[in-house]
């Protein structure tokens, strides 16, 4: 399930399937999940995301020359008995490779947590980055090699991957492996060209695409542009799904599964989907 931004409702539709067929499904949205919010999960194991090494000099065997002071350019090593800002290294591993003492030594840094969960539905695997930190692409990487793993384990015929928004490192992650990709878009201009960026990314990497419009009916003409294109371009179109307030409602008031016709018409998109594949 991929937009190429954030607040199209790619994640409402997840949940939604997820409600309807169970199975695995996987917050890929790392720098963002909200998933969790919707599905109530139990946690069944946590795993530690290591995702990055920081210098650390081991006092015993620095001589003190001074020359990792001299070399890194992130200016993390400070002369007043030489020791490493860990905020400020950035894991180059240069002092590590020059120290002529061998007193540097790179350790893993826990930057992240994966969890294995139950819903009441079926399984669903997610991650938690600490504020601040990177390796996004990684860590989304980890979440689905993962939750791809859970699903051969429990027999799911298939795994929902909610992406990050956008076209950049995460959303890669999130696309590689995967046999097609649901592109939920908005009526607007912008909606209109992020999907096609989206649709490249889908064409470089051989994924079969499917689109669907969410709020359809706040711009029709738009709608209409979407589906000609799809239609030109020979790209499967899912289904429109209509603004609904009630979906915004039960939102704010985690009534999950949702209902109404917004609701109903994303299980009608998830269905013909189904059965193309
Ligand atoms: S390069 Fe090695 S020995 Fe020299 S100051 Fe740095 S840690 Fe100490
Ligand atoms: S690993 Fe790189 S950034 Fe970190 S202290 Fe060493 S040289 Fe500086």
């Amino acid at each position: 399930m991929i937009s190429g931004k954030g607040g199209t409702g790619k994640t409402t539709f997840s949940a939604t399937i997820h409600a309807l067929d169970g199975g695995v499904i996987a917050d890929c949205d790392v720098d963002a999940p909200n998933l969790h919010i919707l599905l109530n999960p139990r946690i069944l194991k946590a795993e530690d995301f290591i995702g990055t090494k920081k210098a650390e000099i081991v006092q015993d065997r620095c001589s003190g020359c001074g020359l990792c002071y001299e070399l890194c350019r992130f200016g993390a090593i400070s002369a007043d008995g030489y020791f490493v800002d860990e905020k400020k290294c950035e894991g180059c591993a240069f002092c590590f490779n020059v120290c002529p003492e061998k007193a540097i030594e790179m350790r893993d840094v826990k930057t992240g947590d994966i969890y294995f969960s139950e819903t009441q539905w079926g399984y669903f695997v997610h991650a938690r980055l600490k504020p601040g930190e990177e390796n996004t692409g990684r860590l989304v990487t980890e979440v689905k090699n993962r939750a791809k793993k859970v699903a051969e384990d429990v027999g799911s015929d298939f795994l929902i991957v909610d992406a990050a928004p956008g076209v950049g490192c995460p959303v890669i992650a999130s696309l590689t492996g995967v046999d097609a990709a649901i592109i939920v878009t908005e009526p607007t201009a912008s909606g209109l060209s992020d999907m096609m960026r989206v649709l490249e990314l889908c064409e470089h990497f051989r994924i079969r695409p499917f689109v669907v419009v969410n709020k359809y009916d706040l711009n029709e003409d738009v709608t209409l542009k979407i589906e000609k294109y799809c239609s030109e371009n020979e790209i499967e179109f899912a289904g429109r799904v209509p603004f609904d307030e009630r979906i915004l409602e039960q939102i704010a008031n985690l009534s999950f599964p949702f209902s109404g016709k917004a609701a109903e018409k994303m299980v009608e998109c998830w269905k013909k989907v189904k059965e193309v594949l």
